[in-house]
């Protein structure tokens, strides 16, 4: 057993690390917040700099590295700033589709794009009737000719509103039986596409500098050879897909939990309250123990997990163990931050409270926290 990461996984932390630090703007970070901005130019960056779909082989423009490498990433973008960060981690979400279950030509027709950062695409699968309870989408996909015909709507699609293609979960088969009736289908053009109405849903709680938009498919043509995988696998595919992306959105909650907490201990250290520094306060250093253990935990749940799925033996319970918990430290800690600045955590120039608010949607979107622990529970006591 080695707890050290290799030179190379090192080299690439330095570099994301790098990277953060030189590009990320304390004050574009805030606009982008404030005004809902999508940071274009700096996802182009990252592309090209090979930091996006790094798990992609490098024939397709990633780096060939496995799930572990792409948290490092994950983790420093979000240690330095979440709001730019994630905009580049979650540009090529739904492509892992093509990655994991395209033919060779989808993969070469998308995958180099989408990597180098030229493209984005998202991932079309929640529903305003079916979120949790994927097995009950409607969306549908009737055949007519060689296309497919698609009618429904998908909502809160992450990058919708700039995305170039993405992966649509259908039903192909009304007929079938749950969990075999859905398919995976790739959108090309969808910015310009016949058939598909994109609204972006507006400002929410945090990580303003994403989109999140319902997406309307009115009699959309899509030829049939845009299946992605096989038809009728969609559920599994879709199942699978979650497995790949979760941890590293467990890394990037240890990331954020990470920077609120650096941010808290150089604030402690500075702010004298009764004329001593508050990281002088027993009740002080005690919550910064806490909070350093809570991460470390976390951190070690979700390099164990990545590791299981680079070594081809990928846990499901533990990968869910990774996001759940990592998650939750990454709320706990960005508001134990808060609580340790004070009046001055609650306002928006110290920062943490914006780091609270991006933290916060980690328990809710690639699984609930809720749906998490339903994972891990039936992993390890079996369905009832
Ligand atoms: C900012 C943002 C970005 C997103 N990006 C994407 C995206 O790119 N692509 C995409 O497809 N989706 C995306 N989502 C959707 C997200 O994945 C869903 O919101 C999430 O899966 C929950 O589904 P829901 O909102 O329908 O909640 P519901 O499924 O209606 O759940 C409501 C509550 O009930 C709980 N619950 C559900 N089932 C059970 C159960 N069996 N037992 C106990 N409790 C239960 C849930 O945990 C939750 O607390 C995004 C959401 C947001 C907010």
């Amino acid at each position: 057993m080695d707890f050290e990461l290799t030179e190379e996984q090192q080299d690439i932390k330095n570099a994301a690390k790098e990277f953060a630090e030189g590009e990320f703007d304390l004050e574009y970070a805030r606009k982008c917040d404030e005004e809902h901005i999508y940071p274009r130019e700096l996802v182009r960056k990252a592309g090209k700099e090979g930091f996006i779909a790094m798990q992609f082989p490098e024939e397709y423009g990633g780096q060939g590295v496995g799930i572990l490498e792409v948290c490092l990433v994950g983790e420093e973008f979000a240690r330095v700033d979440s709001t730019l960060g994630l905009p580049s981690l979650a540009s090529n979400f739904g492509s892992e589709q093509i990655w994991l279950f395209g033919t060779d030509e989808q993969k070469e027709k998308y995958l180099s794009k989408i990597a180098s950062g030229e493209y984005i695409s998202c991932g079309m699968y929640t529903e305003p009737d079916a979120g949790s309870d994927a097995a009950s989408y409607k969306t549908s996909a009737e055949k007519d000719g060689d296309d497919y015909v698609i009618n429904g709507t998908k909502t809160f699609i992450t990058n919708a509103q700039y995305a170039d293609v993405g992966a649509v979960a259908v039903i192909t088969d009304k007929e079938a039986k749950k969990f075999s009736n859905m398919s995976v289908v790739w959108i090309d053009d969808l910015q310009e596409h016949e058939g598909i109405k994109i609204s972006d849903l507006g400002r929410k709680m945090g990580i303003n500098s994403t989109s999140t938009c319902e997406i309307a498919f009115d009699n959309c043509r899509v030829p049939q050879s845009n299946l992605v995988g096989e038809e009728g696998m969609g559920f599994l595919q879709m199942m699978q897909f979650f497995d790949t992306t979760r941890v590293p959105v467990g890394a990037m909650s240890v990331g954020m939990a990470q920077g609120a907490f650096d941010k808290a201990l150089a604030y402690a250290k500075e702010r004298k309250v009764f004329g001593m520094p508050v990281a002088k306060f027993e009740v002080t250093m005690f919550k910064f123990a806490e909070m350093a253990t809570k991460i470390e935990a976390a951190r070690n749940l979700v390099y164990k997990a990545a590791w299981k799925i680079d070594n081809e033996t990928p846990d499901a319970a533990l990968s869910s163990m990774a996001k759940w918990y990592a998650a939750k430290v990454g709320v706990d800690v960005c508001d134990e931050a808060i609580q340790i600045h004070g009046g001055y955590g609650y306002m928006a120039d110290y920062d943490v409270e914006r780091w609270y608010r991006n933290a916060k949607i980690q328990e809710i979107y690639e699984g609930t926290k809720e749906i998490e622990k339903y994972t891990i529970a039936r992993e390890i006591i079996g369905r009832i």
